[in-house]
């Protein structure tokens, strides 16, 4: 088949290798003028690693990754800790495939490259899609300068502005979490030692909470710090602030996390809006993925892992249904639809249980920990997200 795919970033490029790896044509067009390096961390956990080492990216994978040692939980002033659970080989031998931490431009350059070995011609850039029909035996893109893209199907993997959804749908109607994130890199060199160890920390806080693992073995370490404020509402990744700025957010913090703030070198901060699962994202031979369908908040760090997933299953679906495209899309959308909302709605639940007002006394902290983080309600949390087979699961 023809496949036009709407953005090239992690899940259309994953897409575009799935299908192009199975004998398809893919044409996947891009608003940006370069892909350059942009972003900071994201986790990949083993749901996702599995999908990667299927498309036979696992090594490259591993050696541009971090991979932590286990994920702890810690007292946002007194700095007690709490082992969450083991990663590394524990991870593999119980999944099957590793946890890694990775800086978003390594995961997307090894994707790129590799769909442009198999395809050198498949990414037109400076290609905004404006517009999209559908006529039962394929569908149509028109780009905003006025070119058309004809292919079997259509995919809107343009993230989480998208104009195929908002054109096919309406458009979304995102409302304000009452979080802004702080995101930054840090050079592993300007830390203290206690403070480079491989392991993803997550700092819980009243109305607060930080996130900081290392990216790579480049150095690099990442942090995520979200604090309840209802003063900046501007959903972007692009956006920067100061250290000044974010270290008055995290104001009698410990001092571990005083000092993670002080060695960022450019902040960015971002609103966090929620949004509703959509009901359906398929129309005829049109459909979307990733976070053009289900963005979600990122405190199940699942945003990569579900487009890497959805561009998966999408070419699986193609596969099992040839010559009826839009069967197919119809199978993908309900082979997504269900696990994909699970990620939506236990995000924003996570938002709730890392911010809990309880954690402002120390009592009242251990006996929060001691019933939120339990191993058999660890294992409910995460387990079902981790254990997902992309080739197993029923189209
Ligand atoms: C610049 C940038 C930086 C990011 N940094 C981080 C980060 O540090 N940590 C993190 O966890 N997540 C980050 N993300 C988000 C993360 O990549 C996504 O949440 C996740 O990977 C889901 O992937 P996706 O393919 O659905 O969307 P994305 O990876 O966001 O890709 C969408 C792509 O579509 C393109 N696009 C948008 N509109 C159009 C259009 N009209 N026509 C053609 N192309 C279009 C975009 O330029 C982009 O390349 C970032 C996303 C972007 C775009």
């Amino acid at each position: 088949m023809n496949i036009v795919i709407a953005g090239a970033g992690i899940g259309g490029l994953t897409a575009a290798l799935s299908l192009l790896r199975t004998g398809h044509k893919v044409q996947v067009l891009e608003q940006a003028s370069e892909l350059l390096e942009v972003g900071a961390g994201v986790q990949l956990s083993p749901n996702c690693t599995r999908v990667l080492f299927e498309l036979g990216l696992g090594d490259e994978m591993v050696a541009r990754s971090s991979e932590p040692v286990s994920k702890e939980v810690r007292l946002w002033n007194t700095g007690q800790a709490w082992k969450l659970f083991d990663l590394g080989p524990m991870c593999r031998e119980k999944y099957g495939y590793p946890y890694l931490t990775i800086h978003r431009a390594h995961l997307h350059a090894t994707l790129l490259d590799a769909v442009n070995r198999l395809s050198p011609a498949a990414i037109t850039l400076n290609a905004k899609v404006a517009s999209c029909v559908t006529n039962g035996e394929g569908a149509t893109v028109t780009t905003a300068d006025g070119r058309s893209f004809t292919g079997d199907v259509v995919v809107g993997a343009d993230g989480v502005h998208s104009a195929i959804r908002a054109q096919l749908f309406g458009n979304d109607k995102p409302g304000f979490s009452g979080l802004v994130a702080w995101r930054g890199l840090i050079p592993m060199a300007k830390l203290p030692l206690h403070l480079r160890d491989a392991k993803g920390v997550n700092w819980i806080g009243p109305g607060s909470h930080v996130i900081h693992y290392p990216l790579s073995n480049d150095g690099l370490v990442n942090f995520v710090g979200a604090v309840e404020r209802s003063d900046w509402k501007v959903e972007s990744w692009h956006e920067k602030g100061s250290v000044d700025e974010c270290l008055r957010d995290f104001a009698n913090w410990h001092a571990d996390v005083q000092t993670l703030i002080r060695s960022i070198a450019t902040p960015y901060k971002w609103a966090m809006m929620t949004r509703e699962p959509m009901a359906s994202w398929t129309t005829g031979c049109i459909t979307l993925l990733g976070d053009a369908c289900h963005p979600t908040l990122p405190f199940l760090a699942q945003g990569a892992a579900m487009a890497i997933e959805d561009g998966f299953m999408l070419a699986r679906a193609l596969n099992e249904y040839p010559g009826q495209p839009a069967q197919a899309l119809q199978k993908y959308e309900a082979a997504r639809k269900e696990r994909t909302s699970r990620v939506v709605r236990g995000s924003n639940d996570n938002a709730r249980r890392f911010h809990d007002h309880s954690l402002a006394s120390e009592t009242g902290a251990a006996e929060y920990v001691d019933r939120e983080w339990t191993p058999a309600r660890v294992v409910e949390r995460y387990d079902w997200l981790f254990r997902y087979n992309v080739n197993e699961a029923i189209i």
